[in-house]
């Protein structure tokens, strides 16, 4: 009888430490699948040359990262391929070489609309109609003269007179009814929001497909982040030396986006002097207030436009910058042609871990 006991009582703590053994597997099986799924670490990194640059996605997510990659990289040809003004089956191209009135799609009309509210936020500074001047600077197709050793030519007075005439965002008409634009002759070039818009598009497929995912995209040195490293940390940014390969500045995010317009991007040099890719609207020569612009913002069209806006006004419309750009959600950090770094007070905040 008590040789009975011990056997049952054996045989019960063999079954209570299994059990135990099991319970414990499922409980630490179930921690690592949580803390993985919540706070995912395994980044993926994808490259691919669209809207003239490389663009880099590094992205942590639960759902297929490949599937992103693929959806994001074919978005981004496809608006490379929309929105180049000097391709002649882009809607640009047909909407700049059209008479009258001349309907677009949704997309499209949402887009230079955008485009000429920030033509207006920035009196003028960015303007999308300089298409006539970006052409005639030989800016249109730059990398292919780069490849082809195109020798670039500076235009004459009266060649830069007539492309102004036919530029200025004011002349633009748009028809909201019938979602039909009017240029006027003006020639529509959104180079300077295009990779913005890109980002963002890339942004919206990344959080459609994971609201969780994190990590961040980039394009020619622009920046949209996905979300914080890891889920929690920032990511730190290098903000390029104009006239060097190093970093004059770190910023440090977790959120937004960050642009960057530099004299160093798309240029020649002519006679010891340096010719670039972006026009003062004023005078239809490369505008030269500033060596390079970066500018933080919510979102990376903004970012994109505002820097843009931020490299033609310059160090002598600082005070313009400083006042009007943070109401717009945009800190700027600008390089003075002789290398004077000038930050708007919201800058700062960047700079530093809080
Ligand atoms: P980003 O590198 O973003 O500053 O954009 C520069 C591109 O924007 C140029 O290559 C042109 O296609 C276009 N662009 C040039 N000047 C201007 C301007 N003043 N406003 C808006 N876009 C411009
Ligand atoms: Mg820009």
């Amino acid at each position: 009888m008590r040789k009975r006991n011990r056997q049952d009582l054996n045989r019960f703590s063999k079954v209570a430490l299994f059990s135990l053994l099991v319970l414990l597997s499922i409980v630490v099986v179930v921690i690592v699948t949580a803390v993985f799924f919540r706070n995912p670490k395994m980044y993926k990194d994808f490259e691919h040359f669209s809207l003239g640059t490389y663009v880099h996605l590094k992205i942590a997510t639960k759902s297929n990262p490949d599937l992103i990659a693929k959806e994001i990289f074919a978005e981004m040809d496809r608006i490379t391929n929309k929105y180049d003004p000097y391709k002649k089956d882009s809607i640009l191209y047909k909407l700049n070489h059209s008479d009258g009135w001349f309907e677009v799609d949704d997309e499209t009309f949402a887009l230079i609309e955008l485009a000429l509210r920030y033509a207006k936020n920035t009196e003028g500074a960015f303007d999308p109609t300089l298409g006539r001047l970006i052409d005639l600077w030989g800016f249109s197709n730059f990398s292919e003269k780069l490849s082809n050793n195109t020798d670039f030519q500076i235009p004459s007075d009266i060649e830069i007179k007539n492309a102004l005439i036919n530029s200025g965002y004011e002349k633009v008409e748009l028809d909201y009814n019938r979602k039909a634009i009017k240029t006027n002759g003006v020639w529509i070039d959104l180079g300077g929001l295009a990779k913005g818009y890109a980002l963002e598009r890339a942004y919206q497929i990344a959080k459609a497909a994971d609201q969780e995912c994190n990590g961040f995209v980039e394009a020619g040195g622009d920046i949209r982040i996905l979300g914080p490293k890891f889920g929690k940390d920032f990511w730190i940014i290098g903000i390029r030396n104009p006239r060097g390969s190093d970093s004059i500045d770190y910023i440090y995010l977790k959120s937004g986006s960050v642009a960057t317009s530099g004299d160093y991007e798309r240029y020649f040099v002519k006679d010891g002097v340096r010719y670039h890719h972006i026009i003062d609207p004023k005078t239809g020569y490369p505008s030269n207030g500033a060596i390079s612009a970066t500018v933080i913002s919510n979102d990376a069209i903004s970012a994109d436009a505002f820097s843009t806006a931020a490299f033609v006004l310059g160090v002598k419309n600082w005070l313009f910058i400083r006042t009007v750009f943070p109401k717009n959600n945009s800190e700027v950090f600008l390089v003075s042609p002789d290398q004077e770094i000038y930050k708007t007070h919201g800058f700062t905040n960047y700079e530093k871990i809080y």
